[in-house]
């Protein structure tokens, strides 16, 4: 309850706007709800997911163009044209992110330009959109037999539609599909081996984001009741993702402060600036640019964390419900083959980082893969999880052929690994971070998650992230961001992460380096568990001790190829080992 207080006092506050404000402000609290939909878009998408889009603005004026030009041509109801506006602007957001999505860096927001300048031209040049003038009469919604035809009473409408928008966002970020999501700035690689499809996630937040501009455009065609393409171009673009940026990009309520202040501003600016210069002009729009290298140069996460600051409510931590464990995946028998290498070969242009390699694992067994630094054993680890294919060679996982498939896809069939360097999300929770790995083991999706309908499962989830935490002996750190844990408690992290897809083989690239004794001993022990359930792992670790105390069968990599194999004690004796680590020395 008191940390729904804020909230409550807002929304009162809210309400209460109409009544008690002047016309001038009800106006200028219209205009910032609508910018603020399309800046919610806009968090999800580029605050959030990292893609940036200039482009917004174009969408909005799909919506307004489509609702103006059917409700003025063949007079189809407003509430009508909504949802086939929103169809249009799907069908052309699917088209234009198919397009420009997988455009990578600075291509992107490059992309986005493109299309919001194309969109913008094509409204004012095409005749029956009524070119640069626009389309006018476009009627009053009414709304149950009321007529909105003020701003007093379109006001609730848009508030509403805000409302709305801010909700179902935050919902689908606190969720299963929120957490691929929010893994795709800085974690893609990471959150495809743990089996999200990363392009869907980008085209899933950049149709949300289309259809939010969209919806923002659908009222102000009928609050302004005409529509020409000024409001859609290119610099309108901009803004929309200045009012992201300066609100707070990755928060959800940033956008608000961000379209308040910035409409706020502008208004102001239009006034003051003519007047200080003595002659007319835009000259906000160069306040504005010095605006957003300070923002970007001393508060990168915008006003919305200072703010928040100020609110005296803390964020709760939600303890973990008890929820039913997830389902099993069916064990393989101990001593069956779950991997098999086949004369792998791995080419960096002219460098062979793996050559002719072939190794097995089997259910219930640990075996290592050693070698000097730069010997090919991260590599091999990268070829067998499909994170970075083989150039040749085969490799077959549970009598399947998997040296063509997609990390996702070759997780889903039971591999989980973590990595050498360690990929995890370092401002998301210990358990948000391991949650990821049960991605696969939910399949509740967008929709669901927005309304919050995916509870149970969601609990599930978390309940089994949590229990691989405790397994792994960091039990007491759910809560913590993960950036904060040492770099082996990091490893040990990406231990559960990879348990909690349910594995049945698991890649474990050097997990002991960085702990201290009793948390090696307590690494291995949790090893011999896993493999006395029936686990394969392959091990890379440079600790002998460790290995030569866990390895079932050791594999010895130099150079890119394998110069031993066998027993560990067999492969310590080896003369081409002790060469291969010793450089020959007795
Ligand atoms: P290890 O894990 O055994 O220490 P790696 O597999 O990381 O060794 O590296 C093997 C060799 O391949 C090294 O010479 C390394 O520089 C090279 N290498 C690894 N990844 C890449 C890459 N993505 N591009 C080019 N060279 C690479
Ligand atoms: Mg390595």
């Amino acid at each position: 309850m008191m940390q729904r207080l804020p909230l409550i006092v807002f929304i009162a506050v809210l309400a209460l706007g109409p009544v008690v404000l002047p016309e001038f402000y009800v106006t200028l609290l219209n205009y910032i709800g609508m910018y603020s939909i399309v800046a919610v878009g806009l968090v999800l998408l580029t605050g959030v997911g990292g893609l940036t889009s200039f482009g917004q603005a174009a969408f909005v004026g799909l919506g307004a163009y489509a609702t103006g030009y059917l409700t003025t041509a063949f007079a189809v109801s407003p509430w009508l044209t909504l949802l086939i506006g929103l169809a249009v602007t799907a069908v052309v957001a699917l088209i234009l992110g198919f397009l420009t999505l997988r455009l990578s860096g600075h291509y992107l927001p490059l992309g986005t330009i493109a299309w919001g300048i194309s969109l913008y031209f094509l409204f004012g040049n095409l005749e029956f959109l009524g070119g640069h003038t626009g389309l006018t009469g476009i009627p009053v919604l009414e709304f149950f037999g009321l007529k909105l035809d003020t701003g007093r009473s379109f006001y609730y409408l848009i508030w509403l539609a805000l409302l709305g928008a801010v909700f179902a966002t935050q919902n689908l970020l606190d969720s299963r599909e929120g957490r691929a999501i929010r893994a795709l700035k800085g974690g893609g690689l990471m959150a495809e081996a743990m089996g999200v499809d990363t392009a869907r996630t980008k085209i899933v937040i950049f149709l949300i984001a289309a259809l939010y501009a969209s919806v923002s455009g659908w009222l102000y065609a009928h609050l302004q009741r005409f529509v020409n393409p000024t409001p859609f171009g290119l610099h309108i673009g901009i803004e929309y993702l200045f009012m992201a940026v300066v609100g707070g990009a990755a928060h959800v309520w940033g956008a608000l402060v961000g379209a308040g202040v910035i409409t706020v501003l502008k208004q102001w600016l239009q006034d003051l600036l003519p007047k200080v210069f003595g002659q007319s002009g835009n000259f906000e729009v160069i306040f504005f640019g010095i605006l957003l290298i300070l923002v970007l140069q001393r508060a990168r996460d915008g006003l919305w964390p200072w703010l928040a600051r100020l609110v005296p409510v803390k964020a709760g931590q939600r303890a973990v419900a008890d929820a039913a464990p997830l389902p099993r995946r069916e064990m393989p028998v101990v001593g069956a083959v779950l991997l098999e290498v086949k004369n792998a070969r791995k080419q960096f242009g002219g460098l062979v980082a793996n050559n002719d390699m072939n190794l097995t694992v089997k259910a219930g067994e640990v075996m290592a893969l050693i070698g000097p630094n730069g010997a090919g054993k991260s590599t091999m680890f990268n070829c067998i999880s499909g994170v970075d294919p083989v150039t040749s060679g085969e490799i077959a996982f549970l009598g399947e052929r998997i040296e063509t498939l997609a990390s996702r896809d070759i997780a889903r069939r039971g591999m989980g690994r973590t990595f050498q360097h360690v990929r995890l999300l370092p401002t998301m929770s210990v358990l948000e971070n391991v949650a990821i790995g049960a991605h696969l083991r939910g399949g509740k999706g967008v929709l669901p998650a927005a309304l919050h309908l995916e509870r149970a499962e969601e609990a599930r989830l978390l309940a089994e992230a949590k229990r691989q935490l405790e397994r792994v002996g960091l039990g007491e750190h759910l809560f913590d961001e993960a950036g904060s844990l040492p770099l082996g408690q990091q490893r040990i992290l990406e231990i559960a992460r990879a348990l909690a897809a349910d594995p049945c083989l698991l890649l474990l690239d050097e997990p002991a380096a960085g702990l201290r004794y009793l948390e090696k001993q307590a690494l291995a022990e949790l090893l011999r568990k896993l493999r006395s359930e029936g686990m394969g792992i392959l091990l890379v670790e440079h600790d002998m001790d460790f290995v030569m105390g866990l390895a079932d069968r050791v594999v010895v990599m130099e150079f890119g190829e394998k110069i031993s194999e066998g027993l560990p004690e067999e492969v310590q004796k080896d003369p081409v080992v002790l060469e291969a680590y010793l450089g020959g020395v007795e």
